[in-house]
């Protein structure tokens, strides 16, 4: 059944209207008409199979049957902070953590991102980055659309907001992963800060831990930041939600 991202404000009274680019290609390309169904979601974790009753130009009005609560989102909510990549691994990592259930992710930029941005640059791609996110978000049935925040100052952020925090650190040697994770089986809010291809400075990482982050080995084998990030995410929630 093909499935479309509608906004909670398009569904009311029983009544589904998809607007947007999603009406030309349910008219054009899936060729779809009244008696079709298909399956919609809020973006906010619920749910609704809908029948189409009208495809118009601008507009495709349907018909909710039913609604239920997504199946699809993980328990924690988990927020990738993601040192600058080089340039065009950032969208692979978006795509391939949505896929995996990321909540959120928070590209910064770090002491020895080889990339350098301004905020200004960075919001220039922005919305080709929430475009990655959302066609991810769709091709794996999520129920939310993971956001791309803009270009983060780790330094500026409150991570008292996660149950725990775990800065995947090339040089730490005792906690691993899986150690700091079972130490809180029950977090609901997860960050995970994944350097870039540089890695950390001594000194970011320590600030880092004084702002309450763990330190945790991903294992002994050094990985791409464009693999830590994936890693990290399918090991975190296969812990905590399997
Ligand atoms: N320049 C570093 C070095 O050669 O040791 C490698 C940095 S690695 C390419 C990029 C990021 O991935 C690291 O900053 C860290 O966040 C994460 N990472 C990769 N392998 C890791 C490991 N075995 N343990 C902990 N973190 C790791």
């Amino acid at each position: 059944m093909h499935r479309f991202f509608i906004e909670p404000e398009a569904i009311a009274d029983g009544t589904a209207v998809i607007t947007g680019e999603d009406v030309q290609h349910i008219a054009k390309v899936l060729r779809l008409g009244a008696g079709d169904e298909v399956a919609l979601s809020d973006g906010r974790k619920t749910e609704y199979t809908a029948r189409i009753e009208r495809v118009e130009k601008e507009r495709v009005t349907l018909r909710v049957l039913s609604s239920a609560q997504s199946e699809t989102e993980p328990r924690c909510a988990v927020t990738l902070y993601q040192g600058l990549p080089k340039a065009g691994k950032l969208e692979t990592i978006i795509q391939k953590c949505v896929e995996l259930g990321v909540s959120r992710v928070v590209p910064f930029e770090a002491a020895r991102s080889v990339v350098k941005l301004s905020e200004r640059e960075f919001e220039k791609k922005r919305p080709r980055y929430a475009r990655v996110a959302y066609e991810a978000a769709k091709q794996s049935r999520r129920g939310i659309i993971p956001e791309v925040s803009g270009l983060a100052r780790l330094s500026a952020e409150d991570f008292s907001q996660y149950d725990l925090v775990l800065l995947a650190y090339e040089e730490e040697r005792t906690m691993t992963l899986k150690a700091a994770l079972r130490r809180m089986p029950e977090a609901e809010r997860l960050a995970l800060i994944i350097g870039p291809e540089g890695g950390f400075a001594p000194e970011e990482a320590a600030l880092l831990c004084e702002h309450g982050a763990v330190p945790v080995s991903l294992g002994p084998r050094i990985l791409r930041t464009e693999t830590a990030g994936m890693a990290t995410l399918a090991m975190a929630l296969y812990e905590l939600e399997l």
